[in-house]
């Protein structure tokens, strides 16, 4: 059975104090027994500081620290970079790769961003890898070749094997940070596509792989989304920075 997660992506937003505050109002209202796992995703610079304040609150067994990005590389002369050992060491479990911001905005393409999935593998963190079209490519009824495209990278890369424990997110370009999310059905639709196309390769670990829904998920349909079988939790923005919302749609996850 694939337990479901809720994560959440902070992206470049706040601060010492900020961070703090969201942190005791999420330990606050945080349930005994969430029946998803779940994540937070500060920006590179507080994640040792998160990973304390979630000690000081005794909820880093129930909240796992993930980042935002990692470098390709191991190690080097990669000035601003941060590598996957290193985010090991500050206490990351899991990392996001390939978020649709860095693909468009940084100019990531499939190959960096399978790179980076096997750096993040190869230290032992938990990849998180996001795919997902624009939305001119669904228009033009693009979005399982863009999707399969995206996911066939890593897997010529690493294999089916390497999506064991791995997770993915789906997350349509169109739905990041618009209010505008893709419809349950929608989300299954890519989804199913998602796991059938590791399933070919591997059914067993295509049955294992947890694909979460990201995009514009908020308390208010988060339940919905995640009601679909082949949804197995969400990638959280905007929503991630506010504590009621964030719990809320932890509570709207099912085992
Ligand atoms: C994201 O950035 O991964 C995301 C899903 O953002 P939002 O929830 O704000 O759409």
């Amino acid at each position: 059975m694939r337990r479901p997660i809720v994560a959440g992506n902070w992206k470049m937003h706040g601060s010492r104090a900020e961070n703090a505050r969201l942190i005791e109002e999420i330990a606050a209202g945080f349930p005994e027994r969430p029946a998803a796992a779940c994540i937070v995703c500060p920006p590179f610079v507080y994640l040792q500081e998160v990973g304390r304040l979630l000690r000081d609150a005794e909820l880093d067994s129930q909240i796992e620290l993930g980042a935002q990005d990692c470098c390709a590389e191991a190690q080097g002369a990669y000035t601003g970079e941060v590598s996957a050992a290193m985010l090991r060491d500050v206490g990351c479990t899991y990392v996001i790769v390939g978020h649709s911001e860095r693909r468009t905005l940084y100019g990531e393409d499939d190959q960096l961003v399978a790179r980076k999935f096997a750096a993040a593998q190869s230290k032992g963190l938990v990849p998180i890898l996001c795919v997902g079209e624009q939305l001119s490519e669904r228009e033009a009824g693009l979005t399982n070749q863009v999707v399969g495209r995206q996911l066939d990278a890593v897997l010529e890369l690493c294999g089916a094997d390497a999506f064991a424990g791995a997770v993915i997110a789906y997350e349509p370009v169109w739905a990041i940070g618009t209010g505008r999310n893709a419809t349950p059905e929608q989300a299954q639709e890519v989804h199913a596509f998602i796991r059938g196309r590791i399933g070919a390769r591997n059914a067993r670990i295509a049955a294992e792989t947890r694909i979460l829904y990201g995009g514009s998920v908020k308390a208010g349909n988060a339940a919905e989304l995640f009601a679909m079988p082949d949804v197995d939790g969400g990638l959280i923005g905007g929503a991630s920075l506010k504590a009621e919302e964030f719990l809320a749609i932890l509570g709207a996850a099912r085992s």
